[in-house]
């Protein structure tokens, strides 16, 4: 394979970089504006752009006109602009399966937390209160028997659903097409949804077609009693209305491992008691982020040799390599 330019926009993890340079010569841009200078000089002989959680947008997509692929490191990749790269005729590729059971590990963990109030009773240990104020309160809520209602029953809302399962949960979901290949109870709305469950997951994608789609009638149809987890992306959830129902006791609690303007979270978010909050670390452990940003490498390697990308998302061609 002879080396060709691969270009970094944003930040990814050093193991993405480290590992291309062993295939590539890499130019790294710190960011999409910071890039604007190298593309103007160097743009057009690019082919291949690796890029992480920030994405990457229809302008810069314009400023490469010899680009071919876009891999991009995560399983969502809604800060793309897959539309742009479809247009354009460039393959985006993300990073599936290889971080599926570690996202529903961390699912579980979060549902646990928040449901069980664990990471209360901890502080409630550590400042003391244990000795002086006595037993933490009981939990209102628990886990078995209860309905856990996915949204987004994809390969993570699956690896969740069995997990859930063993625990003794009750499965029911919601997405754009009921599934023939499960019996777990489907609700064509989301609203319907949260009126069966006791515990609302989302995790589906991003994107102008989710956005929100967790608003203040899905959280008074979930009820004083229920709790919701966001696994998913921030833009899901309309985050002035759960504050709303967080402090008005529209729902009993929020579990969130993702915001919509990431790292800033809504200091009224910090403030409520009855939120567990996350800061993004669902698939974040060193054996699964190296294995997606082998996978980030993986791609582009594949198709600079010709072959087909190895995970291609479903809105972008993929040209015949054969
Ligand atoms: P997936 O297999 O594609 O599943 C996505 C699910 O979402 C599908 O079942 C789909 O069902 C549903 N869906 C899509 N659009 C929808 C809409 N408009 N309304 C309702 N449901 C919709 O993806 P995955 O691998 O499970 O990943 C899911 C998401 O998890 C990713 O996109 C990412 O945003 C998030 N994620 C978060 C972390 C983290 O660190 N917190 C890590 C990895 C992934 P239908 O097609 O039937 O609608």
């Amino acid at each position: 394979m002879s080396r060709q330019e691969v270009l970094v926009i944003g930040p990814i993890m050093p193991f993405v970089v480290e590992r291309l340079k062993l295939h590539h010569d890499v130019v790294e841009c710190e960011n999409e504006a910071d890039s604007a200078g190298f593309l103007a000089r160097e743009g057009s002989r690019v082919r291949a752009v690796a890029v992480g959680l920030h994405g990457l947008s229809a302008k810069t997509i314009a400023a490469l006109p010899k680009l071919e692929i876009i891999a991009s490191f995560g399983v969502g990749y809604d800060a793309v602009d897959v539309a742009a790269a479809a247009r354009a005729g460039v393959v985006v590729t993300h990073t599936p399966g290889v971080l599926t059971e570690e996202v529903a590990d961390t699912a579980l963990g979060l549902m646990l937390m928040t449901v069980r109030e664990l990471s209360a009773a901890e502080r409630h240990l550590r400042e003391g209160r244990w000795q002086s104020e006595g037993n933490y309160r009981l939990s209102d809520g628990s886990l078995t028997g209860a309905v856990l209602g996915i949204v987004g029953l994809g390969r993570i809302g699956k690896a969740i659903a069995k997990r859930a399962e063993a625990c003794g949960m009750k499965i029911h979901y919601h997405g754009r097409h009921r599934q023939a290949d499960t019996a777990y109870p489907y609700h064509e709305t989301v609203v319907d949804l949260a009126r069966a469950a006791d515990v609302v997951m989302v995790v589906a994608p991003g994107g102008a077609q989710t956005r929100h789609l967790i608003n203040a009638d899905v959280l008074a149809a979930l009820g004083p009693h229920g709790y919701l987890i966001n696994i998913g992306r921030g833009s899901v959830v309309d985050e002035a209305a759960l504050v709303a129902a967080l402090r008005e006791g529209v729902i009993r609690a929020a579990g969130l491992d993702v915001f919509d303007d990431e790292p800033n979270v809504p200091s009224d978010l910090i403030e409520q008691p009855n939120a567990v909050l996350l800061p993004h670390v669902g698939s974040a452990s060193r054996a699964t982020r190296q294995a997606m940003g082998q996978l980030v490498v993986d791609n582009i390697c594949a198709w600079l040799e010709g072959k087909p990308p190895l995970t291609p998302v479903p809105e972008t061609p993929v040209p015949d390599c054969t």
